[in-house]
This record gives C-alpha cells, sequence and structure tokens, in this order.
C-alpha cells in the first residue's frame, strides 16, 4: 500500500476528525447485512458486503463469501498449542499485522511458536527507495516483538517487483525456512484473492502455499535431508484477504477481541508505512500547532498512536465482529488437517474382514 498517499490525503483533509460521531455505516453493519431492495427476488446473493472502515482503506475487504459450515475460533484456555510452530508468511511488513495481527498474537499466546516471514524489501515505502528498505527492516523486526514472535526473517526481493522473480526459487526458500522451523501451520494472503493490484501479494501467497505442501514430501531438494533436515508437515493453514480489493472464501471466524490491543501495537510498529505507524502522534502534533487537542488521543504521543490506531483504523474487524456477536474479528479461508485416509482404509478392515 501507499501510506504517502493515504497519509497526505488524511492530514489534507483531515480525516479522523470527526471523531466518533461518524459511526452510521457501523451502526448498520451490527445487524449485518442487508439485502438490496435493487437485488430482483429471484437472485440469492453469493457474496456479502462488508461495511467496511471509516477511516482506514486497509481494513476488511469489500465483501466476503461464507461456507455453510463457518466456525466460530474463540480464546483456547491454557497452551493447547504448546509445541507447535507457526509460520506468518507476508509480501510486505504490514500484511500480517493489518489483515491476521490478532490471530498471529491469539496462536502464540495459546502456545505456538511463531514466525514472520517477509518476502519484499519494502523499499517502495519509504521517505526514499534506500531508506525504505532500512525503516522497513526495522519495522519488519519491531511487528514480529510485539505481536509475540519469536523472530522474523526477510528475503529482500524488490518491492512490486516480484513478479519478476523466479517464484520457484522463493518457493525453495520457504520450504527450507519450513523444514528447519519445523513449521506446522501457515498464516498468508489468499493466494486466490480477487481483484487484486498489487503484483507481490499473489506471487508470495502461491509460492507460500505451494511450500506448504512441498516441504513435507521426501523428493523435493533431497540435499535437504542428506544435510539433516526432516519434512515439515504442514497440517493448518489460515489464508486471509486484503482490502480494497479482496474478496475471499471465508469459513473461519476468529475472536481477536482478548488480543485487539496486541494488534494495534503491531500495526504501530509498522513505521515505515501502512495507516498507522506514528499517524497519532503526527495528528496530536499537528492539532497542538493549531492550539487544539483531540481528547480521543489522550495527552501523550504515544497515547495518540495507540488511540488513533484503535478507534480509527480497527473500525473494520470491529464492525465484522458485530456481525458474529463479538468485540473484534478477523476472517479467514481455513484449510485443516486432512483425513488419516491410510487409517480410516485400515480401520474399515479391521471391522469388516471376514474368514474366507
Ligand atoms: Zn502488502
Amino acid at each position: 500500500m501507499d501510506r504517502r498517499k493515504f497519509l497526505g490525503g488524511s492530514m489534507s483533509t483531515g480525516i479522523g476528525l470527526g471523531g466518533t460521531a461518524a459511526l452510521g455505516p457501523l451502526d448498520a453493519a451490527q445487524g449485518g447485512p442487508k439485502r438490496s431492495p435493487d437485488l430482483p427476488p429471484r437472485f440469492t446473493p453469493s457474496a456479502y458486503a462488508n461495511a467496511g472502515s471509516l477511516h482506514n482503506p486497509f481494513a476488511t475487504p469489500d465483501y466476503y463469501t461464507y461456507t455453510d459450515d463457518v466456525v466460530i475460533e474463540r480464546q483456547r484456555p491454557g497452551k493447547p498449542h504448546a509445541g507447535k510452530v507457526l509460520a506468518a508468511v507476508q509480501a510486505h511488513s504490514d500484511d500480517i499485522p493489518l489483515y491476521a495481527g490478532g490471530l498471529v498474537a491469539k496462536l502464540i499466546d495459546e502456545g505456538y511458536t511463531g514466525y514472520l516471514i517477509r518476502i519484499s524489501n519494502d523499499e517502495a515505502a519509504g521517505r526514499t527507495l534506500g531508506q525504505g528498505v532500512v525503516q522497513n527492516e526495522i519495522d519488519n523486526q519491531e511487528v514480529a516483538k510485539a505481536l509475540g514472535c519469536k523472530s522474523a526473517v526477510s528475503f529482500y526481493y524488490r518491492n512490486h517487483r516480484m513478479d519478476d522473480c523466479a517464484e520457484i526459487e522463493i518457493r525453495a526458500r520457504l520450504i527450507f525456512l519450513y523444514r528447519v522451523l519445523q513449521v506446522n501451520t501457515i498464516i498468508m494472503m489468499d493466494p486466490y484473492d480477487h481483484y487484486e493490484e498489487n503484483p507481490d501479494h499473489l506471487v508470495a501467497a502461491r509460492a507460500a502455499e505451494a511450500a506448504g505442501w512441498m516441504a513435507g514430501g521426501g523428493k523435493d531438494y533431497p540435499e535437504h535431508y542428506k544435510a539433516g533436515l526432516k519434512p515439515a508437515r504442514i497440517r493448518e493453514k489460515y489464508y486471509h484477504a486484503r482490502s480494497p480489493e479482496g474478496h475471499n472464501l471465508v469459513n473461519r471466524i476468529v475472536d481477536i477481541g482478548p488480543y485487539i490491543d496486541q494488534k494495534v501495537r503491531g500495526n504501530i510498529a509498522n513505521k515505515g508505512k501502512g495507516p498507522a505507524g506514528t499517524a497519532g502522534a503526527r495528528l496530536r502534533q499537528e492539532l497542538l500547532k493549531q492550539g487544539k487537542q483531540l481528547p480521543l488521543l489522550g495527552a501523550s504521543d504515544e497515547t495518540a498512536n495507540f488511540h488513533y490506531v484503535k478507534h480509527f483504523l480497527m473500525d473494520g474487524w470491529k464492525s465484522l465482529g458485530a456481525q458474529f456477536g463479538l468485540e473484534y474479528a478477523e476472517a479467514f479461508r481455513y484449510i485443516g488437517p486432512p483425513q488419516n485416509y491410510r487409517q480410516n482404509i485400515q480401520a474399515y478392515v479391521k471391522q469388516n474382514a471376514v474368514p474366507l
């Protein structure tokens, strides 16, 4: 995303100055999507419009399609995922904190060891190309810390040029990491995200998805095994869409209410780009120069950053949550562990085999 354009527009038009008053569409969202009177009765809608955000172009996408077996994943007590490893794979340093930061924080709190993998160098999001590389490198580390990840890795492919890269190389590097880290679960952008503008997103997602399958195979990159690595059995995958264009199939709504403050901090950590970072402090300073203050932002730059992000930029996930009776939610296409087909056949044989 283009932070300069977003903030340039937001500051000059005074976005956010409407404060808490501007809640109309969000109120409408409390009752869920409304059927358009323009839709003839013979048509059954197959996609559902999100109320979206009034303040953040990078919140929930315009539409979701829901499966009939959608599941709400809530906070799980104890550490049910102890011993498991997740990889959150993102093209850019703001993708995971914006669209899946609550999920990552939740799963790590429930016992996962987490790693944040960034595919690009984010050079297109800075004051200059060079400054963008340096700032986003720092940000990626800070995002990982804020979400509770053990460490962060970057591949440094050139920003917005990933369709010029060999996808097979990105995939091979991910297979290596999945095996080294013994990843069980991947969180990533949906490789089938509709209407995607950013070439990096689809290339990174396709590579991450295929790597998740191939990392478990015994024949791909056999030198890994000669060097002592073990296959990585990826058992679970969470795919997120992204706004404004994204639209994907949702079968898992994750209750991120208990983790919303951590998601906020993950987004504040993105100072080089994204709508969050230090936008709250900058707005506060701008108002101070005009002899004004916004009570919402509190009395320091730190509180301004936090409340700006929580109040303005999280509203899309708030309205999504409200439709499911939750405070905040994120939406995913979840792919769980496959059946143990061989075991199922063996069980059938044991029960049904009879003497000749
Ligand atoms: Zn991105």
